[in-house]
C-alpha cells in the first residue's frame, strides 16, 4: 500500500481524526480504535514505510525510543504489571495496515484473560532448529 491510501498517512496529516497520547519531529503515539486491552497504543514514524524492513537506522531508533517512553506511561498511569511490544510485518503476520507500526498493549496476565500473546513451549526438532539457521545466516 502507498502513502497515498494509507489510513495512519491520513492521520498523521491530520485529515483523519485520532487520539493523540504523544508527538515529536519524527514519531506520532495514538490509541488504537480497537483496543486488544484498555489502553492499547500504536506507535508510528511520520513517514511511511511498510514494514520494518524499509525503516531508515534514524526512524527506526525514533519509534522504538518513543515506545519505551509510552510504554513506560502505561505501567506507571495505568498501574499495570506488563506491557507487550507487538509489531506486525507482512500478510502472513496478519499486518494489516501497511504503515509501519508498533502495538503497546497493556497486559495482567492472566486476570486480563488475552489468550493472544501467549503460547505453550514445545521443544523444537533440533535438526530443524539448524537448517533454518543456516539458511537466515545464508541471507544475512
Ligand atoms: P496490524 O494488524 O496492522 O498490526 O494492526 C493495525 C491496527 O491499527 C489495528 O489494531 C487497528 O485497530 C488499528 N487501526 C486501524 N485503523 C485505525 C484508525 O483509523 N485509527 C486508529 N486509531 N487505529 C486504527
Ligand atoms: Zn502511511
Amino acid at each position: 500500500m502507498s502513502e497515498e491510501a494509507c489510513i495512519f498517512c491520513d492521520i498523521v496529516a491530520g485529515k483523519v481524526p485520532c487520539h493523540k497520547v504523544y508527538e515529536d519531529d519524527r514519531t506520532l503515539a495514538f490509541m488504537d480504535i480497537n483496543p486488544v486491552a484498555p489502553g492499547h497504543v500504536l506507535v508510528i514514524p511520520k513517514t511511511h514505510y511498510e514494514n520494518l524492513l524499509g525503516l531508515t537506522p534514524g526512524d527506526l531508533a525514533a519509534v522504538h525510543q518513543t515506545s519505551q517512553k509510552i510504554a513506560g506511561a502505561i505501567i506507571t498511569g495505568l498501574k499495570m504489571p506488563g506491557v507487550a511490544v507487538l509489531q506486525l510485518n507482512g500478510k502472513g503476520a496478519n499486518q494489516v495496515v501497511m504503515h509501519y507500526h508498533v502495538h503497546l498493549i497493556p497486559r495482567n496476565r492472566p486476570k486480563d484473560g488475552i489468550e493472544i500473546l501467549e503460547w505453550e513451549p514445545k521443544p523444537g526438532n533440533t535438526r530443524s532448529i539448524k537448517s533454518k539457521l543456516q539458511k537466515i545466516q545464508d541471507a544475512l
